[in-house]
C-alpha cells in the first residue's frame, strides 16, 4: 500500500519544531529515522496530515560523556550506538543490545529516540534504559523535563511524552568498573524482533550478585523491571537454588502476552530460561 497524502517540514531548529507542533497538534507526527513510521504510514495505520522531518537537527544527535553520565542525543543511530568506543567502554550492555536490532541498513537509519518514543513492547532499548536507570529527557515549548526511564513506558505504544514534546536525549549513569552487564534476547530469526529479551546488570562481588536489575522485552505492552526476581537474587551466589528461586518469582512480575509465535506460557518459559542464562553469565 501507499502513504495517505501528507504535508512535509524540514525542521531547521527545535524552536521551529514545536512552533510546528503547537500550530497542527496531534495532526503532525516527528519524523526521525522514518524506519518505522513509514512502514505505519503505508500500512495505512497512521495518516497525519504533517510530517515534521527532525532528521537534520544536529544538536540532537552524538554521544558523549561528562561526570559519570553517558548522553546520547535522540537522533543517535543505532549504528553510530553499536560502533561508539565510549558506549563500549562504559556501557557494554549497550554494544551488546545492537546487534540484535534489526539488520544493518535499519541501523544505519534508526535512531534511540525514535525507538523511545515508539515504544514497541519488543525492541531493546527501552529495556536497556530501564536496566541501567537512565534518564529520558523530553523538552517542549515550556521548557524540558527528565523522566526516569521505568516511569516513561505507560502501555502498548505510549509514553509519558505530552503533546508539543520532542524527546532529546537520554541519559544514562556509568555503572562502576565493578559492575557487569548481560543481555539475552530469542527471535524467530536474527535481527527479528525479540519473542522474549532480557537486559540484565548487577555486581558481583565474592561470588554474590547485588544491585541486579532484570529488564525484560517481549513480554507484556510494556518492558518490565522483574522486581520481585531481582530481590530473589539480591545478595546471592547464583547457585542452581538462587537461580530457581529468581526465577520462579518471574511469576509475580511478567504476566506475558501470547503473539503470533508464542503462547503466553512459552514465553514465560524462555523468559525464565533466560534469566537463569543471563544470571550464570553476571556471576562467571
Ligand atoms: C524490518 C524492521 C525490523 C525492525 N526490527 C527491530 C528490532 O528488532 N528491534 C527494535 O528495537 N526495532 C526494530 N525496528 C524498528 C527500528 O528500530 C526503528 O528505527 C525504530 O523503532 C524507530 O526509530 P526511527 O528513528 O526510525 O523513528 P521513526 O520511524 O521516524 O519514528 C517512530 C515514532 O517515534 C516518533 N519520534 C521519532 N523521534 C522522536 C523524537 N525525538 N521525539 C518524539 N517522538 C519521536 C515518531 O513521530 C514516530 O511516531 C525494525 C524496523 C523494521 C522496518
Amino acid at each position: 500500500m501507499k502513504a495517505p497524502p501528507f504535508a512535509y517540514a524540514r525542521a531547521r531548529s527545535l524552536a521551529e519544531v514545536f512552533d510546528l507542533l503547537d500550530a497542527h497538534g496531534e495532526k503532525a507526527k516527528l519524523l526521525a529515522g522514518g524506519q518505522s513510521l513509514l512502514a505505519t504510514l503505508n500500512m495505512r495505520l497512521s495518516s497525519p496530515e504533517l510530517l515534521i522531518d527532525i532528521s537534520r537537527l544536529n544538536d540532537l544527535s552524538g554521544i558523549s560523556v561528562r561526570d559519570g553520565t553517558v548522553t546520547i542525543g535522540a537522533l543517535t543511530t543505532h549504528a553510530q550506538i553499536e560502533r561508539s568506543a565510549e558506549i563500549r567502554k562504559h556501557l557494554l550492555l549497550l554494544a551488546h543490545a545492537a546487534p540484535h536490532i534489526a539488520h544493518p541498513a535499519i541501523r544505519n537509519v534508526g535512531t534511540i529516540g525514535g525507538s523511545l518514543a515508539l515504544a514497541d513492547p519488543a525492541a531493546e532499548w527501552p529495556a536497556c534504559c530501564i536496566a541501567l536507570d537512565a534518564q529520558i529527557v523530553v523538552a517542549g515549548k515550556k521548557g524540558a523535563r527528565k523522566i526516569v526511564a521505568r516511569e516513561f513506558f505507560k502501555g502498548l505504544y505510549a509514553t509519558a511524552l505530552r503533546p508539543g514534546e520532542v524527546l532529546t536525549h537520554v541519559e544514562i549513569p556509568v555503572p562502576g568498573p565493578e559492575y557487569r552487564s548481560a543481555f539475552v534476547e530469542l527471535a524467530q530469526r536474527r535481527g527479528d524482533y525479540a519473542i522474549v529479551g532480557l537486559a540484565a546488570v548487577a555486581r558481583p562481588a565474592r561470588g554474590a550478585l547485588s544491585d541486579v536489575r532484570l529488564a525484560f522485552f517481549g513480554v507484556g505492552t510494556t518492558p518490565v523491571l522483574a522486581r520481585k526476581a531481582m530481590a530473589a537474587m539480591e545478595g546471592k551466589r547464583a547457585s542452581d537454588d538462587a537461580v530457581a528461586a529468581s526465577t520462579k518469582a518471574l511469576a509475580n512480575d511478567l504476566d506475558p502476552m501470547a503473539d503470533l509465535y508464542s503462547t503466553a506460557a512459552t514465553k514465560m518459559h524462555l523468559a525464565r530460561v533466560l534469566t537463569g542464562r543471563a544470571l550464570t553469565s553476571l556471576a562467571a
